[in-house]
């Protein structure tokens, strides 16, 4: 039996969207599961209520394409959209006439009325960006609205506390122009982090100066820290994607990326034989070695590169974990299959990388990194298809 194992086909629901390289084409298949996203989008509204969610998309939706994924969550209802720059805000005002997208980067100078043409709302984070922001809302008339972010303790983006706390005057003004008070949390990830509670206290000051406007705080993990952090919005990305925002304990979300590569070539080593550049992984005894057309030019990092078979990353082979052997490459990586029958692996048997037991926090830290990152690194190369459940 050779594993051919192909991802599910929809039933009843329309031929999936497909992106990227050609199918019979490509080193890898990424399959984006839209009904696991938006179950997703759902657990965490439910969480939430009665406050309301938005979602992040920024990053090209994660990595997985910021179109399909903001067009799959209007259907489950969301209304608000955070993206990084304007390009994200052209691209998911063209799928989302009618929803409110705000653009976390804020404006750079200039950009004024690329803002009004498109709609959309800066993210005004310090005084000079609101400054320039007010100019252009002057000159203009335009009226479309813009959030303004206050740093609570993450130093990152935003007003000072004291400069929030200045600004108190101008919002009992008629037209203050402002729809939306936001901060970011610096350690939400960590429910215990004593750094949250003191987040959560400066933004609820900060709330009762601002009383009227929308606010927001809680990313992902956010929503997990208990109704002080929900505010009137919560912002969540990396969970809709299904990154465990509570990595102490279970995952409360449903895995969305499946990525599967077929074997190119198997070969078989005697003991002593190396493999790879560097020649850094050599075989303990006669060996079987599968080889896959994904690499760290895939976005397949080569912190994942295994010189042992421990440390490293793994894949999975008819659900068997598979060390990878040696230095990942630009486009190829080799796949340590010593342990499996000669049928099991062969020529065009799909090799799973992220799915099924294999979740995209489990890569992560064989790359000693985060899954946001494994997300948003998810190579241009790959056939994608967005699928329904
Ligand atoms: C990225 C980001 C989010 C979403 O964070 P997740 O941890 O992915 O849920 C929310 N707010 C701001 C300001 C962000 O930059």
């Amino acid at each position: 039996m050779t594993i051919q194992e192909k991802p599910p086909e929809p039933h009843d629901a329309p031929l999936p969207q497909t992106a990227g390289a050609r199918a019979e084409e490509a080193g890898a298949v990424l399959d984006v599961d839209l009904t696991a996203l938006r179950a997703n989008y759902d657990i965490l509204c439910r969480r939430a209520l009665p406050v309301d969610t938005a979602a992040v998309v920024k990053a090209d939706g994660y990595g997985l394409g910021l179109e399909p994924i903001v067009q799959a969550l209007l259907k489950a209802g969301c209304k608000v959209f955070f993206v990084a720059d304007l390009g994200e805000a052209r691209r998911a005002r063209a799928v989302a006439p009618d929803a409110d997208v705000y653009v976390l980067g804020g404006p750079p100078p200039g950009t004024g009325p690329a803002f009004a043409e498109l709609r959309v709302r800066p993210v005004l984070s310090s005084l000079i960006m609101l400054a320039e922001w007010d100019r252009f809302v002057a000159d203009s008339g335009w009226d479309g609205g813009a959030a303004l972010q206050i740093d609570t303790g993450i130093n990152r983006l935003g007003l000072t506390i004291d400069e929030a706390v200045a600004l108190t005057p101008r919002i009992q003004l008629q037209k203050h122009g402002i729809t939306l008070v936001m901060s970011h949390f610096a350690c939400a990830e960590t429910a215990n982090h004593p750094a949250n509670d003191k987040q959560i206290r400066a933004f609820r000051d900060l709330r009762v100066l601002f009383r009227g406007i929308t606010a927001s705080l809680a990313n992902s993990s956010g929503i997990f820290l208990g109704d002080g952090a929900l505010c009137d919005l919560v912002r969540p990305g990396a969970a809709l994607y299904g990154v465990n925002p509570t990595p102490a304990s279970h995952n409360p979300m449903r895995p969305v990326v499946t990525l599967r590569a077929p074997v190119l070539q198997v070969r078989d080593l005697a003991r002593g034989d190396q493999v790879g550049y560097g020649a850094t992984w050599t075989a303990a005894k006669a060996s079987r070695i599968a080889v896959i057309g994904v690499g760290y030019a895939d976005g397949y990092h080569r912190f994942g590169s295994s010189a042992d078979g421990k440390t490293g990353a793994h894949v999975l082979i008819d659900g068997t974990r598979c060390p990878l052997a040696g230095r990942i490459s630009m486009d190829l990586m080799a796949i340590d299959v010593t342990g499996l029958p000669e049928r099991a692996v062969q020529r065009g048997t799909y090799v799973t990388l992220i799915g099924d037991k294999l979740t995209v926090d489990d890569v992560a830290k064989t790359w000693g990194t985060i899954g946001y990152e494994v997300l948003t690194s998810l190579g241009g190369r790959y056939h994608r298809r967005y699928y329904e459940s």
